[in-house]
């Protein structure tokens, strides 16, 4: 289990929340591991197929070295998902059949951090060049791992980000309690040192034209992210104080690294009453920054129903447990609520041009074959005061671009056309991201294999 800092405390910066794992706890936890014959963590957890079993092992004998090369073989940035994956390896996990999972994810942290430290992760740029070039439009986890593997390959790779800094939601959406940010600047110092070039506030597309992209590169890949954001059509929308949920976070983001010196106007939740509407990550980070900022209170509604404490008889092991989950966001303070629809923002008495209160209504859900919808509970309407609205209801799919007007529908790794690849979130939709790197990965693999087999400088030069 993992500790964290204690609240009291962490509510008052904005430094990471969660402690790292003591050797001590680890050489217990890890004993734990049974080394299955079929390793589900690995075959089936896992979208990167670290071998789990063997990782653990090695850090159970203290050698770390030896785990972290293990780690290293299927796992580009392990630094990343020790602190942010939901660890969908330990939800398959044999061990948690009947209790706690082995803790994959804390043996990861261990390891990787270990790794910095020692020396043991290092520049290994190419020993060779290959004379291909590659663009990657996009800087989030699934560009950054298929630019690193490409240049590992020896492909020259330009990474063309239109933000101010690498990283994607790593870096401007998720909370800096959750990754402190010199853990990117860290990796991206080292992809730089092994070869790999940044273009920062370069928009693909717009500000370098896909015809230019298409003459200087073999092969271009897209990983833009799925940032069409899903709005909420009701009445009094247009009310001030109410704000999309990356904005918000992304500015203090950009306010704690110094990129930002303020927030902009309306984005503080100080002394204000905060509801956050939609009840999955994003909303919690929402719930963890409005707490950091001195909201008077937080709340946080979901439609769909409170998910259970334990599985459900239909959502058997190894599949991933779809249970409560309750985030160190959540402890520091929140009041939670399901089933809840929102019918209206609603003016505040003061000023008619700034939100006041939420309108709300019960829902049940109906099961009468097809997807489940929900059903309106008569008379279960009431209303919440709210001078900040936090929009967290997810990401409807890709923006469009102009690299991808209509928005970006392939396979994750897939070929969109002629020399042109989709990977991450842009790829697949919203997801995690364990699933963007090894979507890079899987890209990369797709492009040197095209690069090898010609068919890309082929269709180059037609
Ligand atoms: C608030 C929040 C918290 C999250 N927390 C977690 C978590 O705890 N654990 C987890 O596993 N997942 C989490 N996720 C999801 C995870 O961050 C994403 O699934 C992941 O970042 C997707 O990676 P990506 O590389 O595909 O896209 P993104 O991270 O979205 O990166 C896309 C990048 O492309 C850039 N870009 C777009 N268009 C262009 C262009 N034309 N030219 C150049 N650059 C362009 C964007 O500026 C951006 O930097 C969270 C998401 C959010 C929003």
């Amino acid at each position: 289990m993992s500790e964290y800092r204690p609240i009291a405390e962490r509510i008052k910066d904005s430094r990471p929340v969660e402690l790292r794992p003591a050797p001590e706890y680890l050489s217990v936890e890890l004993g734990r591991c049974q080394d299955c014959g079929i390793p589900f963590c690995h075959a089936m957890g896992c979208p990167l197929h670290n071998v789990i079993p063997e990782i653990n092992l090695e850090a159970l004998h203290g050698r770390w070295e030896s785990a972290l090369y293990k780690l290293l073989e299927t796992s580009p940035f392990p630094e990343f998902t020790a602190r942010v994956c939901p660890a969908l390896c330990e939800g398959s996990c044999v061990q948690g059949l009947y209790g706690e999972p082995v803790p994959a994810r804390l043996a990861e942290y261990a390891v990787s951090e270990l790794g910095f430290e020692r020396g043991w992760i290092r520049p290994l740029p190419p020993l060779r060049r290959t004379g291909f070039r590659v663009a990657v439009a996009g800087s989030g986890p699934a560009g950054l791992a298929c630019a690193f593997a490409l240049n590992r390959a020896g492909v020259s790779v330009t990474v063309y980000e239109r933000d101010r800094r690498p990283g994607g939601f790593l870096r401007y959406g998720i909370p800096d309690f959750k990754l402190d940010k010199r853990v990117i600047d860290r990796r991206i110092d080292l992809m730089e040192a092994e070869g790999v070039r940044f273009r920062m506030n370069v928009e693909a597309g717009a500000d370098i034209s896909a015809r230019l992209i298409g003459d200087r590169y073999d092969a271009l890949v897209i990983a833009s992210g799925a940032r069409r954001k899903r709005d909420l059509p009701v009445p009094g929308r247009e009310l001030a104080g109410a704000l999309f949920a990356t904005d918000y976070l992304s500015a203090q983001n950009r306010v704690n690294s110094g990129e930002a010196d303020s927030l902009p106007p309306g984005f503080s939740a100080a002394g204000k009453r905060v509801l956050v509407i939609g009840g999955g990550d994003t909303g919690s980070d929402c719930v963890g920054t409005a707490n950091r900022q001195g909201a008077s209170e937080v709340s946080q509604f979901e439609i769909m129903p409170e998910p259970p404490a334990v599985r459900a008889p239909g959502n058997p092991w190894p599949q991933w447990p779809r249970t409560l989950r309750t985030s160190s966001s959540h402890e520091e303070g929140c009041r939670r609520r399901w089933n809840v629809d929102t019918l209206e923002f609603l003016p505040s008495d003061s000023d008619p041009s700034r939100l006041g209160a939420v309108r709300c209504r019960e829902v049940g859900w109906s099961s009468s074959g097809g997807p489940p919808k929900p059903v309106p509970r008569p008379g279960s309407e009431f209303a919440v005061r709210a001078d900040l609205v936090l929009l967290a209801m997810g990401f409807t799919g890709p923006e469009e671009t102009p690299l991808s007007p209509g928005g970006l529908a392939a396979p994750p790794g897939g070929a969109l056309g002629d020399r042109i690849y989709a990977a991450g979130d842009a790829a697949r939709g919203p997801s995690l991201v364990v699933r963007a790197i090894a979507d890079g990965l899987e890209c990369a693999a797709g492009v040197l294999a095209d690069l090898a087999s010609g068919g890309a400088v082929a269709r180059r030069s037609a």
